[in-house]
């Protein structure tokens, strides 16, 4: 069983993720998708499991929801190469169906270790699977996004909405999942830049 305690390097984690047979999921995937990105990075992003594309070239978020999660970025004036992005469950779950709660709960030191390793301020969770988990929490996405939450060890957890739900929900009016995430990028951007003037 893998142990957070224990420290490992990024590459060492990485290794045992893409090892990893500690749940049937294992004997469906292409690749395990460890996620990728800036290793010091001030900000996690934390989606629910790797989708058809990102299982067969194991990276995170590269099909069409990953490619709207560039775009939100972009529009927040964050470089995707500066954030690091993940999955709470680390391999794709037969036609994209949700994690199970065992899956979930089998394959969550994994990220608790990279939580470790990279020492974020923020924990941005993209939808209901991640932010359940990480607040314990029954309250759904629509009721929790955009707000500031307390985490472990000074970490804030900042809930957006899932980039594939916002694919199904195209409309931009005030109050629709596409504007509220627009506001909620800013929100973050600003709290990133309030947290990098503290640092200096
Ligand atoms: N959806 C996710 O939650 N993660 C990915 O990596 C891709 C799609």
């Amino acid at each position: 069983m893998h142990d957070p305690t224990i420290s490992l390097t990024m590459k060492e984690l990485e290794e045992k993720i893409i090892n990893c047979q500690q749940c049937p999921l294992h004997s469906t995937r292409h690749n395990a998708v460890p996620g990728e990105g800036n290793y010091k990075s001030q900000v996690l992003f934390v989606g629910e499991a790797p989708g058809e594309v990102e299982d067969l070239h194991g990276k995170p978020f590269i099909g069409k929801a990953g490619q709207l999660l560039s775009k939100i970025l972009q529009s927040g004036k964050i470089k995707r190469e500066d954030v690091f992005i993940t999955n709470v469950v680390k391999c794709r779950p037969p036609g994209n169906r949700n994690p199970n709660k065992t899956e979930v709960e089998t394959c969550f030191p994994y990220l608790e270790s990279q939580i470790a390793l990279i020492n974020p301020k923020i924990i941005v969770t993209l939808g209901n699977t991640p932010t359940k988990y990480l607040l314990n929490s029954q309250d759904g996405i629509s009721k929790v996004r955009g707000q500031w939450f307390d985490w472990l060890g000074g970490i804030k957890i900042f809930p957006m909405f899932h980039p594939s739900y916002l694919l199904r929900h195209e409309e931009r009016t005030p109050g629709s999942p596409k504007e509220l995430t627009w506001r909620d990028i800013q929100e973050l951007k600003k709290m990133l830049d309030q947290i990098n003037e503290s640092d200096k």
